[in-house]
């Protein structure tokens, strides 16, 4: 398969931060012309089952998929694994030990909160949460924009929720080379998320990539909702250098939030190995 395909391989529903219904995602993507379509929900595979049946009502090709996150170098990435065996226990229980340290952490977000006259920040994320193991910090988001401390989810996680800010808590997700571990052991790729976001340094990321590489990853996502147009061209020259293929996803999460829409983003340049060509006998 070509690089000129309408693939995107990144967005979340409700079962984890996203306000769409898998339903409704696929009904989305296939009115935007998405001929490739992975639900990636952060952690969590519960929305898979009825992904794969709405992507096969619209005709469209379906790849299984997740986004972990992962500590690394004392920072968190993200890993999305695309073609795996989500019935398989040994991503299941890795999804289950990554998802596990979600509640008490938002407890004590909760409490940085209430410390600088925000109360109720727990009870009110609730109320934002469709899967009650996935509460994360865009729930948070939510409140704080529903209740007007803020104009956007934007402004809360620049004011209240990364690191330095009054809600941010420290956490421990999984190790890198367990993420790409569960994925590849379960028959899928691995993809490195939006690398344009994180804050490494140059000896930092090229320790990234190749551990990723050393532990059997073999994506990186080039052209993404996350990237500027100069990153495509960066991380197209990393992907090469490295001998990565190459992935497409908006990471689109809500109508409201996001400002790329699913299937909406320039296709891959075409001297890339799309990551779809080394999954072409997992689509469904
Ligand atoms: P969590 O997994 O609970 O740490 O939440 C991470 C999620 O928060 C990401 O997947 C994004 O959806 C959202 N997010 C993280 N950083 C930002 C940011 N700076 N601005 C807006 N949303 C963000
Ligand atoms: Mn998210
Ligand atoms: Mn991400
Ligand atoms: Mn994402």
């Amino acid at each position: 398969m070509t690089s000129i395909l309408n693939a995107d391989l990144h967005c979340h529903s409700v079962v984890s931060d996203g306000t769409l219904t898998p339903e409704q995602l696929a009904a989305r993507a296939s009115a935007n012309g998405v001929e490739l379509w992975a639900l990636t929900d952060h952690d969590e595979v519960g929305g898979l089952q009825r992904a794969a049946a709405a992507a096969k009502a619209h005709g469209m090709k379906y790849l299984t998929g997740a986004e972990i996150s992962v500590t690394f170098a004392g920072e968190t990435l993200h890993i999305v694994g695309l073609g795996f065996d989500a019935s398989d226990p040994r991503i299941q229980q890795g999804l289950m030990t990554t998802r596990g340290g979600r509640g008490p952490r938002a407890m004590e977000m909760a409490a940085g909160l209430a410390a600088v006259g925000i109360p109720n920040a727990y009870e009110g994320a609730l109320k934002f949460v469709g899967n009650p193991e996935l509460i994360s910090r865009t729930h948070f988001a939510r409140f704080l924009v529903e209740s007007g401390v803020c104009k956007d989810t934007y402004e809360v996680f620049r004011r209240y929720l990364t690191e330095g800010k009054p809600g941010y808590v420290p956490h421990r997700w999984a190790t890198l080379k367990d993420a790409v571990g569960w994925i590849t052991q379960t028959g899928g790729v691995a993809v490195i998320a939006h690398p344009g976001r994180y804050k490494f340094t140059a000896n930092e990321e090229y320790a990234l990539f190749s551990e990723f590489k050393a532990h059997g990853g073999q994506g990186v996502e080039v052209v993404t909702g996350s990237h500027t147009v100069a990153e495509y061209v960066e991380y197209a020259t990393v992907a090469k250098e490295f001998g990565l293929a190459a992935s497409r996803g908006s990471d689109f999460h809500s109508p409201d939030e996001s400002h790329t829409d699913l299937g909406t983003l320039p296709y891959l340049p075409g001297d890339l190995t799309p990551v779809w060509e080394l999954l072409a006998d997992r689509i469904q």
